[in-house]
């Protein structure tokens, strides 16, 4: 039976050495945080995100803009918060409406406020290991390797999913932990094949039971980074986890596994914005 990853335990720890560390500031860390339209999930996200802020003592300021938001209003309001003292981080919500260039909206965040690690500056420092801003959810993937003792050194390491916000992130990580690394995407042959090598095997694609046990090698460490509904409204990730638990070593949950993470992730890295920007 796989020993269970708790990322809801680990995340509460790390929330509550960001508070400590805050405390130790000059003034409070600060994160913006921008949501445009009626996005149910983004809306929960947000809401989740203030009360993170405000478990950490940080100051949190949220703008909730209309769905006809222009991409001129939205780049102003950006360089407004890029230009105040008193926030470190800035944060807008994915996905934006249609209409707005995406791309252009994170490259207006400066990035010593990019908090999420999205601008290409800080993707650029990752790919060549200089130091940035690190995506919350392979961060917090890491954190839970570290906190566990698992060390990708030498290990076989498959990642499924190559998004620029998960996948690829998450393989760069395991490379510079010095991780055998495979990016599997929709069009790998082979899938179930190439997962069965795997010491650890990442899921970060959002479709229900698609790791199935029959990939899983006996004793790998699997990470379910996925958030869906299954047919009967109940979170899930994209591992059969009733199945995989029983040949796995180690296993994210889902609910409480990588999402409270990435989550306590992004208050960590905007007191490292307000560490580094207060000298
Ligand atoms: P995404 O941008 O939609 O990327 C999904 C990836 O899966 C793509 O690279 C796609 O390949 C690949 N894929 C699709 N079908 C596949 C198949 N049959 N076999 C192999 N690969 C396949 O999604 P994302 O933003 O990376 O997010 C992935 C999942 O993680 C979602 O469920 C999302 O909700 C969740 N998520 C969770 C957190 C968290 O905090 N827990 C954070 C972010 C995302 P192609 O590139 O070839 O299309």
């Amino acid at each position: 039976m796989a020993t269970i990853l708790d990322g809801k335990a680990l995340a509460e720890k790390v929330k509550q050495e960001v508070r400590k560390e805050a405390e130790g500031l000059s003034r409070k860390p600060g994160l913006a945080v921008i949501i445009v339209g009626n996005n149910p999930a983004s809306r929960v996200y947000v809401n989740s995100k203030r009360k993170d802020s405000e478990e950490c003592g940080f100051l949190s300021e949220e703008y909730a803009l209309p769905e006809e938001t222009t991409q001129e209003t939205l780049i102003a309001l950006i360089e407004k918060l890029n230009a105040r003292q008193d926030i470190d981080g800035i944060l807008c919500q994915l996905p934006l409406p249609k209409g707005i260039d995406e791309e252009a909206v994170l490259m207006a965040i400066s990035p010593e406020k990019d908090v999420d690690g999205f601008h290409p500056m800080n993707m650029g420092a990752l790919l060549v290991g200089k130091e940035g801003f690190l995506p919350c959810t392979p961060y917090g993937i890491m954190e839970i390797l570290q906190e566990y003792s698992i060390d990708p050194k030498g290990k076989r390491c498959v990642v499924i999913g190559r998004s620029n916000i998960v996948g690829k992130p998450m393989a760069l990580l395991l490379l510079q932990q010095h991780g055998t690394v495979t990016v599997c995407h929709s069009r790998t042959q082979n899938l179930a094949e190439v997962c069965r090598t795997a010491d650890i095997l990442v899921a970060a694609v959002g479709k229900v039971n698609m790791v199935t046990a029959d990939m899983v090698k006996p004793g790998a460490v699997v990470i379910d980074v996925a958030m869906n509904r299954n047919e009967a409204g109940k979170l899930c990730g994209d591992v059969d986890y009733t199945a995989v638990q029983e040949i796995a070593s180690a296993i994210t949950p889902v609910p409480g596994g990588v999402g409270p993470m990435t989550r306590a992730m992004l208050m960590k890295n905007t007191l490292l914005a307000a560490q580094k920007r207060q000298g």
